[in-house]
Parts: structure tokens; sequence; C-alpha cells
């Protein structure tokens, strides 16, 4: 059984492409913050995979930091033996206009969209390039291709995200290692939720299609990334954003 690692899964994006990895035959290990109520919605996000007759567990990990991806990707490998497919998903946003903008607010932001990826990617390809195969799946924004008002810290993160899943496509491809990034629009989580009703619609008055994206409609498209029928897909960024810019 293929084994599939979702940062940041215990709710939102990361949650439904959990979800959709297990009802595609993965073993997930769903990665969630470590504090009691990301645990909560972890173990009820692992149940519902379960439901498709895969393993699924859970680990904590503050995937900003380092050691702790290090000692959760030993964790994974010793547990499931092998690791095929990472979707570095976990992300926030501390969102003001730069004027304004606190170090810590950027440094957070940078530590946890950016770094994260880094960390997990450093630990994992090194399983995978033992393994001779890999997908890697790269969570970025419609941010970092086109910038936002009030999102410096948030579209630096996304944007360097693509710069680092062209380099490792180019890295690890002799490895049969894919890597790959999408870049959402605006989609129904908890993390655009928060936005005021006056932002929202004027961020819909550009999108083609008209309507927010769901967490499934990112999932679908992660779940052809990890997929044998994007074999030959690699370095590429994928955005789902309904047509937000053409
Ligand atoms: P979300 O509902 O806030 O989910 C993000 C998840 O990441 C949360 O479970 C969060 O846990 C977790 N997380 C945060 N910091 C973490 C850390 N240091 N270690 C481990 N997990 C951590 O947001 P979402 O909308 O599903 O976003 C998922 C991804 O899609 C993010 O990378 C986001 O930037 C990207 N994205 C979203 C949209 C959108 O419109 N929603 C658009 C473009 C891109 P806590 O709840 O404890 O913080």
């Amino acid at each position: 059984m293929a084994t599939a690692i979702i940062t940041g899964a215990s709710q939102g994006i990361g949650a439904c492409i959990a979800k959709r990895l297990a009802k595609d035959g993965f073993d997930v290990v769903i990665n969630h913050y470590p504090s009691d109520s990301d645990r909560e919605k972890a173990l009820a996000v692992a149940e519902e995979c379960r439901t498709y007759g895969v393993k699924a567990e859970c680990i904590a990990a503050d995937v900003s930091k380092f050691d702790q991806c290090e000692a959760m990707v030993k964790q994974i490998k010793a547990d499931f033996g092998s690791i095929d497919a990472l979707v570095n998903n976990a992300g926030i946003t501390k969102d003001t206009l730069l004027a304004r903008m606190k170090e810590e607010d950027y440094d957070a932001v940078i530590a946890v969209n950016q770094k994260s990826v880094y960390n997990m990617m450093k630990h994992v390809c090194s399983v995978m390039m033992k393994q001779r195969h890999g997908r890697i799946v790269n969570v970025s924004s419609v941010a970092g291709l086109y910038g936002n008002p009030g999102q410096v810290n948030y579209s630096a993160s996304k944007a360097a995200i693509i710069g680092m899943t062209k380099t490792v496509a180019k890295e690890f491809g002799s490895r049969n290692i894919t890597c790959n990034a999408v870049a959402p629009g605006f989609i129904h989580t908890p993390m655009t939720d928060v936005l005021s009703e006056e932002l929202k619609n004027k961020m819909l008055a550009q999108v083609a299609l008209g309507r927010y994206g769901e967490p499934e409609e990112i999932a679908s498209v992660v779940s052809f990334l990890v997929s044998e029928n994007a074999s030959y897909v690699t370095g590429q960024v994928i955005e789902i954003s309904g047509g937000l810019s053409m």
C-alpha cells in the first residue's frame, strides 16, 4: 500500500486532501499542529479515512520546526515502510498592509508556509530517493503568482514555494520523484471564512466561474498529481481559481 503525508490536515483543504487520498487507496498520515483541539479534529479526519479500508495515523508536529519534521518522517518510515506522496499543505495568514506589518508577523508566516516546505522535502526526499519513486505537491496560492494587498508575508512565502517546487523537480527528476505545486484561488475554508463580506465580494467579482472553490476541488487536482496518471508532469504550478486570471 502506498503512503501519503499531508501536513496541516486537521481541517480545511488538508483534511479534504487526506480523505480524498484515502479514498484513492493511500494509507494516510494526518499531520496536525501540536494542540489538543487540532488533535481532536485530526482524529475525526483519520476515522473518516479508515472507512475507505486504509491505515490512517495522526502525528502532531509543528512543521515550521526542522527537528519535529525529522522526527515525524522517521516515525512514518518506521510505521509505514515507505513514503510515496508528500503534500505540503500547512499554512497560516497574518494579513496587514506592509506599512503596518510587524517583523514577527512576517517571520511567522515565512516559517510556517515556506520553511516547513524545506523541512519536509529535505527529510522526505532522502526516503523517496532510496525508493526511486515519489510524488510531492506543494500548496501555493494565487497570492504567490500575482500578489495581493495586505499579504506581503503570505505572497512571499507562496512565491518561494513555486521556486522550490521547480528546483526540486529538476534536482530529483532523475530519481523518478515529481514535484508540482497547486495555486488555489478563493476556497471555502476556515482561512477564508474570517474575511469581511466586502473583501469576499470584491474578490468574487474577479472569478470567471463566479463562485468560491470547494476544498474537494483542490483535493481532486492533488489526487491527479500524486497518481500514475501524472507520471510525466513535474515542476508545474496548476492554478485552481475558477479562472481568476486570464
Ligand atoms: P486552514 O483551514 O487554516 O488550514 C490550515 C491548517 O494548517 C490548519 O489545520 C492549521 O492548524 C495547520 N497549521 C498551521 N500551522 C501549522 C504548523 N506550524 N504545523 C502544522 N500544521 C499547521 O486553511 P486552508 O484554507 O485549508 O489552507 C490550506 C492551505 O491552502 C494553506 O497552505 C493555504 O495557504 C492554502 N490556500 C488556501 C486558500 C483558501 O482560499 N482557503 C487559497 C490559497 C491557498 P491551526 O488551525 O492550528 O492553525
